[in-house]
Order: structure tokens, then sequence, then C-alpha cells
């Protein structure tokens, strides 16, 4: 047995598809020159994102209860059974590594960081700026400690044990671990990593499922291009009630493709997983990091939903701070989805 596909000899991951292909340093020039010609779409106003409410469950949901609040970005908190997780968890106001430049949130998190009820879990992704947040994860460490088990794909241990974290589970793509009554799985995602420029594909990307005891599932997409192995992670993993999907981050496409979904691609993905549950769109309406105009995702996204023939009760395209539940008895105002259940 060698090692993995997407194990890079010599160290650092890599992408094991043909849809992975094309050359990233000669393109960021390429982006930047052509970039300086056009004019890209305007910042949304402030008032272009009408806040949710979130209807957070404290401390714990009950029993046979599955809740996805948005935070913003790629930031939910999850009430899966009896157990509060987070997903990338970002609360400040740049996702960049200075104070005072980088991409800058358009509003506000959907639910204030003192709101958060005790937290049991975060899942990440990948150490990029928007996804992975030093001052975040320093204010969840200290006031959480180790009441947190952190899970990430691999090469993340020293980063975190840097910031007093403990408690963190590093998995490959396909591996599982428990935690309570929850089964978590790490799973392939077409991305990327770094945090500085001359270091790269280092710590691996990936995306995850959560199943719970009583059988509810949530799928978190991460980062990631469209890439063959959706029906794969659906048999294996599936079915989902609620599938989180990047739809956001997509222009241009001769470059972002690889990295990056866009609407249309994160249908055909939902649809490849098996097709079943509430799709739920995230990585958009928050940091402006590519070129489209930040409020044409969920537009397209749409679109997209109703030629695919779904039904609109399925899609979920939050407002910042909106919650999404499977409890049928929940009144839930204002939400686009509205309760839903998966039935076996
Ligand atoms: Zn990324
Ligand atoms: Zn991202």
């Amino acid at each position: 047995m060698g090692a993995p596909a997407h194990h890079r000899p010599g160290g650092g991951f890599r992408n094991p598809w043909p849809t992975a292909n094309g050359d990233r340093q000669p393109s960021v020039l390429r982006w930047w020159w052509e970039r300086r010609r056009q004019e890209l779409p305007p910042d949304p106003a402030p008032d272009a994102f009408p806040r949710g409410r979130p209807r957070i469950e404290y401390p714990r949901a009950r029993p046979g209860t599955l809740t996805a609040t948005w935070v913003g970005h790629s930031t939910f908190l999850l009430q899966v059974g009896p157990l509060n997780v987070l997903t990338d968890p970002v609360w400040s106001e740049r996702a960049s590594p200075f104070r005072a430049a980088g991409p800058k949130r358009f509003t506000p998190p959907g639910v204030p960081f003192e709101d958060l009820p005790p937290i049991d879990a975060v899942l990440l992704s990948h150490d990029h700026y928007d996804h992975l947040d030093d001052p975040t994860v320093r204010a969840l460490v200290r006031r959480y400690g180790d009441e947190i088990t952190w899970f990430t794909p691999l090469g993340y241990a020293d980063w975190f044990g840097r910031r007093g974290v403990r408690r963190l589970v590093e998995l490959d793509w396909w591996q599982t671990a428990t935690l309570g009554e929850l089964e978590v799985r790490c799973l392939p995602a077409q991305h990327w990593s770094s945090r500085s420029p001359f270091v790269r594909f280092q710590r691996l990307w990936g995306s995850w499922s959560l199943r719970a005891n009583d059988g509810f599932a949530v799928y978190f997409g991460g980062d990631s291009g469209w890439f063959p192995g959706y029906e794969q992670i659906g048999q294996s993993t599936g079915p989902f009630d609620l599938v989180l999907m990047p739809i956001g981050a997509y222009e241009p496409r001769w470059f972002m493709r690889q990295a990056h979904m866009n609407p249309e691609e994160a249908v055909r993905a939902y649809l490849e997983l098996g097709g079943r549950g509430v799709l739920g769109a995230m990585h958009w309406g928050t940091f402006r990091l590519t070129d489209e105009d930040p409020l044409e995702p969920p537009r397209r996204l749409r679109e997209a939903w109703i030629s695919a023939g779904q039904k609109e009760a399925d899609l979920w395209i939050a407002r910042h701070g909106d919650t999404w539940t499977n409890r049928a008895d929940w009144s839930l105002e204002g939400l686009a989805g509205g309760p839903r259940r998966l039935d076996p």
C-alpha cells in the first residue's frame, strides 16, 4: 500500500483529480493585472443584508433536534442532538493577518460572540484567513478552555498547540472520530491551504460530516471547487438532513474554478451527494474575496435550484443570524426554507 493519492511525496498535500489542474502562482499575477483594468461591482450597502433572529436553544438542544444558525461566511452554530458545534469560527472584523487591511465584513456576525451557548466542538475546513481566525480561536480558548474538542484535517496540531488547545483531533480524509453521541468524519474537498506567501499545500483541507446517534446528519462542504467526489461521499457517508455548500468567491472563473464552486456547481454537488435534505448556502455575503457582485450568488443559486426541478422549501438561503431547524413544532418566522425533516 502506497500513500493516499492526496499525500504529496516528500510532504504536504494535493488534489488528486484532473479538475484541480492549473498553475496558481502566475495566475495570481494575471488576476491582479486584469483586475487593474476592470471596474468591479461595488460593495453592497450596509442595509443590503437584513438580519435574521437567532433561535438558539440554551444551553443545548433537545434530543432529536438539529439546528443551524448562520453567523456569516462559513461560520455556523450547529446544535446537533445534545452537542453544540461551530464550523470555521470567524468573529473578526477582517479575514486577514492584519488588523487594518484585508477583506472587511459587510455586516456584523449574525450571533454576537457573547451570546454563544457552551461549545463542545469546532470543525475546521482549512487554514485560510476567512476560515481560521487567530483572534477567534484565542477567544474560544479563553472562554471555553478544554471543554472544546477541535477537529481539523492533518497538519494543525502545532498551530493550535501554540494557542493553548489541548483537545485536538487531526483526521485524514475518510477518517472518523466520535465525540459523545456524535460521529465526525473528515472528507475530501478540492482546495488548498496557505497562511503565508511561501508556504502552500502543507496543511490538509477538507469537508466534514456530522452524524448524531438519532441519525440526523449534516454535511459541511468547507471551501471547494467542484470535483468528481461527491457521489462517493454521499454513498459512503450520506444521506444528510442539511447540506451546507459554499456558493461565493467564484469569479474570474479561469482562476477560481479549481478552488471555489459557483452556485450552479453547488447544486450539482448537492444532487451528486444524493439530492436529499436541505441545501444551505454559505461562503457569501460576508467578505469580498473575488470579483463577482457580492449579492449575485444567492440569486444564481435560487435560479439553478429551480431549474434543477428542486423544491423551494428545500433551499435555505439564510440571512445573517437565521436559524434553520428540523423541528416541525418551532415557529420560524421569516425563514426561507422552513422546518424540514428527512424521513428515513
Ligand atoms: Zn480557502
Ligand atoms: Zn474561503
